[in-house]
């Protein structure tokens, strides 16, 4: 037998079982910590229930998992497993069966991954299901040797290892950017308690301080929750016939004061009046703040314009100023969260990195697009999107 007929040979005798047929492959993820003798779980994500049949809180009992769920005849096997995991090997897999809630026998892969944090050593883990059928075919040999489903199972860990991983960036992001101005507050106001100012005019820079950072960490509890709703697809909009020449009236009015008070020009028009948007009047306006607030915030001489008009049958928008421009490399970072130009810890604008994430989810969810411009820095920005048009057909 030539090499490749028995190699075709071998592919057609691999039968993908029942679940990943049906792309029926259930999966969880958990975080852990193992001793010689004990197994102590800490998180557990997606899917628990839909593979053994209990609520996920059950796994972060310790012992629920390897005692109720395993098979006693795998128990110590796993244990064993896992603990060699945690001292030595950074990535390892072991194939054994579980009874779920409904007294059915499933066979499932776990697969293991260390990490160090410091002196403390934690288990990622992830397990899916390799086949629900008791059959022959599930026992550990048959199963290595089912190329397709391994490929799958390892495919299905990934993603789940990289959805815990940006949970844990995410998590850091945002107790950093709670923490900062919170410890602001703190500051001046145990100075303020503490009687530690010279002067009326310390006492009210103080008080003021404290105040202004008050207001940021409110705005970036509402950004986060902005962004959490989103996320999870909790965001509702309510789409209207919005006048374009009046949001953008009030959206300068405003920003007159602050442009006024740092020297600059600030320049509302809308071409083409009537114009009429199909839109969130709530969000299309959060949209503009936020990309007028940026304009402004970036801009020490010059101005910033903002203005409104019919492109390609939609409503084009576009905020240009004259400020410090983004460099050319960092420019396609800038719709991903937290990311700042000046990220440093010495920034000298405020901000949550946030805003831009928020504008580009509204705007496509209201059925339009966004780009920003600039040719490099100290050439200013220029940010465009689009709204669709509202339409007699839209009444
Ligand atoms: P932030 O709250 O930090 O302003 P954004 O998501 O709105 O968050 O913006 C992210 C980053 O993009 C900003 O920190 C800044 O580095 C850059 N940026 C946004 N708009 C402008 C602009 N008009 N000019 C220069 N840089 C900008």
């Amino acid at each position: 037998m030539t090499r490749s007929h028995r190699h075709k040979t071998a592919a057609k005798r691999i039968k993908p079982s029942p679940l990943a047929h049906t792309g029926k492959i259930q999966g969880f993820i958990f975080t852990a910590e193992v001793t010689a003798t004990e197994f102590y779980p800490r998180e557990c994500f997606g899917g628990f229930k839909a593979v053994t049949g209990y609520p996920s809180s059950q796994f972060l009992k310790k012992d629920f998992y390897n005692k109720t769920v395993v098979t006693q005849k795998d128990a110590g096997l796993l244990h064993r497993f896992r603990y060699s995991a945690s001292s030595a090997a950074s990535h390892s897999n072991a194939t054994y069966r579980i009874v779920t809630r409904e007294g059915r026998s499933i066979t499932v892969n776990e697969h293991l991954t260390l990490i160090r944090e410091g002196p403390r050593r934690k288990l990622v883990g992830g397990i899916v299901t390799v086949s629900d059928r008791p059959d022959r075919n599930t026992s550990p040999g048959a199963i290595r040797k089912n190329r397709v489903r391994f490929e799958e199972m390892q495919k299905l860990n990934k993603h789940l290892l990289e959805i815990n991983q940006l949970k844990d960036e995410f998590l850091a992001n945002t107790s950093h950017e709670l923490r900062t101005p919170l410890n602001s507050i703190i500051g001046f106001l145990t100075l303020i308690t503490e009687g530690y100012y010279e002067n009326e005019h310390e006492l009210h820079l103080f008080t003021r301080n404290a105040l202004e950072s008050s207001y940021h960490l409110l705005s970036v509890i509402n950004d986060l929750l902005d962004i959490s709703r989103i996320e999870a697809g909790k965001m509702q909009l309510q789409i209207e016939r919005v006048y374009v020449d009046e949001l953008i009236e009030d959206v300068s009015s405003l920003f007159k004061v602050q442009a006024d008070q740092k020297g600059l020009i600030f320049e509302p028009s809308a071409k083409g009046s009537p114009l009429y948007a199909s839109a969130d009047v709530r969000r299309l306006k959060q949209v503009l703040i936020n990309l007028a607030g940026n304009a402004l915030k970036f801009t020490e001489r010059g101005g910033v314009r903002v203005s409104a008009e019919i492109l390609d049958g939609q409503v084009g928008f576009t905020i240009k100023d004259t400020g410090i421009g983004i460099p050319r490399d960092q420019q396609n970072k800038l719709f991903q969260k937290f990311i700042q130009v000046d990220g440093s810890a010495t920034r000298q604008y405020g901000g949550s990195g946030l805003g831009l994430v928020i504008s580009k989810h509204l705007i496509e969810m209201m059925g339009g697009h966004i780009e920003i411009e600039s040719k490099g820095a100290g050439t200013g920005t220029t940010v465009h999107f689009t709204i669709p048009k509202w339409t007699k057909e839209d009444t």
